[in-house]
């Protein structure tokens, strides 16, 4: 057998849209022939093992996260299904962990495992420092998109002041005409203003980015290449698109036990279901819309008419989603009675991937959250829009207007009612001839999305390239390195 690789450090930020992508680029390098060491907090790394075979070079390795420390609940390692302040709180403590992750790093050049590269999540930039001081490679995997993340960067580092912007204004850095309405802007930018603790932290991220030798991002040129020119120009390092990178294993892990008998349940009823007729309704891992938007969401799924999957998670209030009604108080009443058989109501983790790429599927109703947007055009599934923070307004945006793949159902307005609601349903999938574009074009992306993965012996795919061209930097970097040692 040959000999395995040097060694790649990952370490994810402790979400799921994070820890998902950056398994399946740990399965893709250990593909390679890398060895890889992936780092998390105990409590996701425990998720993680039963899903990693003994004889996998991917090795798990904890680091130590207390979290009461910060003032967030115990227990806490995860983002999924906290209100946004607290989520916040959670995210601004990453440079906490930097200590440990500097003796994690100590210890495993101490044990003759010297990291060959570190690739970090974008929350932890700073780990940029830890690399370079131990004489390794450093990378920013990225979990957003190049148009969305691009946007996110612009808008934190001139922080809009609503007060002095007219109604539509010009995303700085970006190309002439790419304008943006002030509805199509997150909450948080409604208040941010300079110096809070989310702009600060932002701010002083993306300064730390700089630091890095690149950043990896999860897309392709083809639909992205305006986001990604504009980290090119504005951060000036190299910028390598190697998505998609997909795998479900992220997602077995989190679900747990539960995993295969939730995959066997979806997969055989969404197989008494005609092609193309299911409406799949999701908000990703930390998302749910308001309980009023809730109940107008459910009106419009049942007078549709139309088959749906809704994975559905109690509302998340501004203090607690815990509700001493108990129950589904959420939904209208009886509703789970009419629609049996047309609806299906997942309340547990959803073997999402799997969900997007059967062939009953006909649209999804998405908060569009870059993983899910991956797996959607991967599949070449048309989107509905109902973004509800960080980037993903800005890839509704791009998905709509650029791509013409998507279209708005909630951008912003925080009422919507089910009327409108259902007139989208109507526009992606009733014989309209948008939803026919709609659906001409993702299957083009998707087709895109495969053959930027190829990998043959003639002839390799953009993705394939980019990561050939990331790796060979890393190797020439340490190459360099082990020289100047010599001659030193
Ligand atoms: N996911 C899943 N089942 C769920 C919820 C989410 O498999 O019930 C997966 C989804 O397929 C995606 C990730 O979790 O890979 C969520 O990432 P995304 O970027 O879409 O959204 P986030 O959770 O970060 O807001």
């Amino acid at each position: 057998m040959a000999e395995r690789k040097e060694n790649i450090v990952m370490f994810p930020f402790m979400a799921q849209g994070h820890i998902i992508p950056f398994l399946a680029l740990a399965l893709e390098l250990e593909k390679k022939g890398y060895t890889i060491t992936f780092v998390n907090t105990p409590q996701n790394i425990k998720k993680i093992q039963p899903f990693i075979s003994p004889t996998s070079a991917i090795h798990l390795l904890e680091i130590p996260f207390d979290p009461s420390a910060h003032g967030l609940p115990p227990n806490i390692e995860t983002t999924e299904s906290f209100p946004p302040l607290i989520m916040i709180r959670f995210i601004v403590t990453s440079p906490a962990l930097q200590p440990a992750f500097r003796e994690l790093i100590s210890r495993l050049v101490h044990l003759r495992q010297p990291p060959l590269c570190i690739i970090s999540d974008m929350f932890f930039g700073w780990s940029a420092k830890v690399a370079h001081e131990f004489g390794a490679f450093h990378a920013i995997f990225n979990a957003g998109g190049g148009y969305g993340m691009a946007a996110f960067h612009s808008l934190w580092l001139n922080v809009p002041h609503m007060k002095e912007k007219s109604e539509e204004f010009s995303i700085p850095g970006f190309p002439k005409g790419h304008q943006i309405h002030i509805k199509q802007l997150p909450d948080h930018f409604h208040y941010a203003v300079a110096g809070d603790t989310w702009c600060s932290f932002s701010q002083e991220m993306f300064q730390d980015w700089k630091e890095s030798d690149g950043i990896l991002f999860n897309t392709i040129e083809e639909i992205d290449h305006v986001g990604l020119d504009y980290f090119r120009e504005q951060i000036g390092c190299p910028v390598w698109p190697i998505g998609p990178i997909l795998s479900s294993l992220g997602s077995k892990a989190r679900a747990g036990e539960e995993a295969q008998s939730t995959l066997d349940h979806c997969m055989k009823w969404l197989d008494s279901k005609p092609e193309n007729s299911v409406l799949y309704v999701a908000f990703g891992s930390q998302s749910a819309p308001s309980p009023s938007q809730t109940i107008e969401l459910a009106i419009a799924l049942e007078a549709s008419g139309k088959s749906f999957i809704w994975v559905i998670r109690p509302p998340i209030n501004s203090a607690t989603n815990t509700d001493d009604r108990g129950g589904d108080w959420w939904l209208p009443r009886g509703f789970e009675q009419r629609i049996h058989g047309r609806g299906l109501l997942l309340q547990c983790w959803a073997p999402q991937l799997e969900i997007l790429s059967h062939k009953s599927i006909g649209a999804f109703l998405s908060h569009c959250g870059w993983n899910s947007v991956l797996e959607a055009l991967s599949n070449g599934v048309p989107m509905l829009a109902w973004p509800m923070m960080a980037e993903q307004h800005f890839n509704a945006k791009m998905l709509e207007e650029e791509i013409g793949v998507c279209i708005g159902v909630d951008i912003g307005s925080h009422e919507v009612k089910s009327g409108d609601i259902m007139e989208t349903f109507e526009v992606v999938m009733g014989e309209t001839s948008k939803g026919k574009d709609m659906k001409n074009k993702v299957c083009e992306i998707g087709h895109m999305l495969g053959e930027a993965k190829k990998d043959e012996k003639k002839w390799k795919g953009a993705s394939t390239k980019a990561m050939d061209d990331f790796l060979s930097a890393v190797l020439s970097k340490s190459y360099n390195l082990a020289l100047e040692r010599q001659m030193n």
